[in-house]
């Protein structure tokens, strides 16, 4: 077992509209907490990267990532956290009024980012079993289309064969978020970033890599793609701490990394059993959260938050209706959501 720090037990969670609560297992961050490194890192270098402005276009995490994924750094871009690479290849590859498509449900700040750049966000509803409308995207003519694998919220997986011929056929640019790679068993696509020319994978440093306040994520590509992405990006996106934690997790951390995610599947699937057991139907989840569709969603989702609990609460989701969303972790943070 991977021991945790219960950073909840003394400091409350800071929650403006609701009541702080001592469990917090709606984000899908790692629960296990921060990655060893970092500790260090903060001690030893610290101080010395407050003073002084960062490298503009991030150098060192370039290297970092391109040495963790495997490409060269012209493959790499970065941002201040994948949301912030989303954003910036929307405006890359888009013009105002032009249509980005996504499968529906999906990861919420996609619609998002495209009204705030005057984008026209097209949702594409997910067939009956939760797997793409590879022809419903394609129909759309999006220059972007954008497939989150393993999906927020649904925690289900792209097929490959699916993805593979929506790549080929797409007129445009192919995002594939991976955010929650790292929890799935054979989901990565990490392998069309390399090969195809129209694909960006993003990923990020928030969710199994334990650091999501450091706001860190980055994308891999072919170059033609990341330069696009790089000038819509601008400099100075990472603060100079960022950077250097990023860089340290990445170099010696992914053991711990992996251990975590490993645990937090686990239990994952413990939490699983146990919400059948009650009678509920969990979406089988290859991240590190389980979406439970649940009558009166937001009911339940306030009566856990009496409890002290806060879990994500989503009504009217396309195709699954009202359900709540529960992060995986270290199994006595979860345990609470079953009481
Ligand atoms: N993609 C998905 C699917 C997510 O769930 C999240 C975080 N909620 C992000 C991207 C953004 O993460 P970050 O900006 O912290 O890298």
């Amino acid at each position: 077992m991977i021991p945790f720090r219960d950073t909840y037990r003394d400091i409350p969670l800071y929650s403006p509209a609701r009541k702080p609560c001592r469990v917090d297992l709606s984000d899908n961050t790692n629960l296990f907490g921060a990655p060893p490194s970092a500790d260090r890192v903060l001690r030893e270098e610290g101080l010395q990267h407050l003073a002084r402005y960062p490298a503009s276009y991030a150098p060192e995490l370039k290297r970092a990532v391109a040495a963790y994924a495997g490409v060269a750094v012209e493959n790499v871009t970065t941002g201040c956290g994948s949301d912030d690479v989303i954003d910036c290849a929307l405006r890359a590859f888009l013009e105002p009024g032009d249509v980005v498509a996504f499968p529906d449900p999906t990861f919420v700040m996609v619609p998002l980012f495209a009204r705030l750049s005057a984008l026209r966000p097209v949702p594409v509803p997910l067939k009956e079993d939760l797997s793409l409308d590879v022809d419903g995207l394609l129909a759309t003519g999006a220059k972007l289309i954008y497939v989150c694998t393993p999906n927020n919220p649904t925690g289900t997986v792209a097929a490959r064969a699916a993805l593979e011929r929506l790549v080929d056929r797409a007129p445009g640019v192919v995002l594939i978020d991976q955010a929650y790679v790292e929890f799935s068993r054979g989901g990565d696509f990490m392998d069309l970033a390399r090969t195809r020319p129209n694909v960006l994978v993003t990923r990020t440093m928030s969710k199994a890599f334990g650091l999501a306040g450091l706001r860190v994520g980055w994308a891999v590509g072919a170059p033609a793609l990341v330069a696009e992405v790089e000038k819509a990006r601008g400099p100075y996106k990472h603060t100079a701490l960022g950077e250097a934690v990023a860089v340290s997790a990445l170099a010696e951390d992914v053991a711990w990394m992996e251990a975590c995610a490993a645990e937090a599947v686990e239990n994952r699937e413990r939490l699983r059993g146990g919400l059948k057991v009650l009678g509920l139907e969990p979406l089988p989840s290859e991240a590190n959260f389980l979406l439970v569709p649940v009558p009166e969603a937001r009911r339940v989702g306030e009566a856990m938050r009496e409890r002290n609990v806060n879990v994500r609460v989503f009504e009217g989701l396309a195709g699954v209706g009202d359900a709540l969303r529960i992060g995986c972790g270290p199994w006595p943070l979860m345990a609470t959501a079953l009481k």
